[in-house]
């Protein structure tokens, strides 16, 4: 089994890392041809507008879009969550149009703003898990047949809908490797 991380920017080196600390390996997806060598991929935190004008220039975009609506197991973390997202508030367009959710980019205000969180996602694990928010999107609409895994403050944080898991906040960046090993339980 082969994770692939979407290399272009961001936290790329820390999911590999939790990754491979489930004994499982990782590629660094950067090109179309790594596509047809992972069963599963992660999009990373970091800066979804860029993000996206990667996926546009590498090709990725269309092939991509194949790859999940084949099925392919695919998790978006806070940038990813918004390149995943059907909608984006205040933009025409959108990117993977993966997973049928409403994001508020940046919704809970600037770098300054992040914070962190411990709680219990039923699904994910039994103990309490550490959430962590920086410039983070949160869900304002919920597709009917999108299932909700876990809110803060009143706003879906994370969200699932068949091989498509997106969360708000940044597992990877916690010693907590309970979201990956949900991931991979996916596959
Ligand atoms: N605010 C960033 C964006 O809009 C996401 C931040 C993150 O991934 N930590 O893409």
């Amino acid at each position: 089994m082969k994770i692939g991380v979407l290399a272009f920017q961001g936290g790329i080196e820390e999911h590999i890392h939790h990754i491979e600390a489930l004994n499982c390996s990782a590629i660094r997806v950067k090109k179309v041809l790594d596509l047809s060598e992972i069963d599963g991929l992660i999009i990373p935190g970091g800066e979804s507008t860029t993000m996206g004008k990667f996926l546009d220039f590498s090709k990725l975009l269309e092939p991509l879009k194949t790859k999940i609506s084949e099925g392919m197991p695919v998790w978006g973390t806070c940038a990813g969550m918004i390149l995943l997202a059907k909608d984006i508030e205040g933009l025409e367009k959108s990117y993977l149009n993966a997973i049928d959710i409403t994001v508020r980019r940046n919704a809970y205000g600037s770098q300054i703003d992040s914070f962190r969180e411990e709680v219990i996602i039923p699904k994910v694990s039994n103990k309490k898990l550490p959430l962590v928010f920086i410039r983070a999107p949160f869900v304002t609409r919920l597709g009917k047949e999108v299932k909700n895994l876990c809110e803060i403050k009143n706003n879906v944080v994370a969200a699932e809908y068949k091989n498509i898991l997106v969360t708000s906040f940044h597992p990877e960046l916690t010693d907590n490797l309970d979201f990956h090993k949900y991931f991979l339980s996916m596959l």
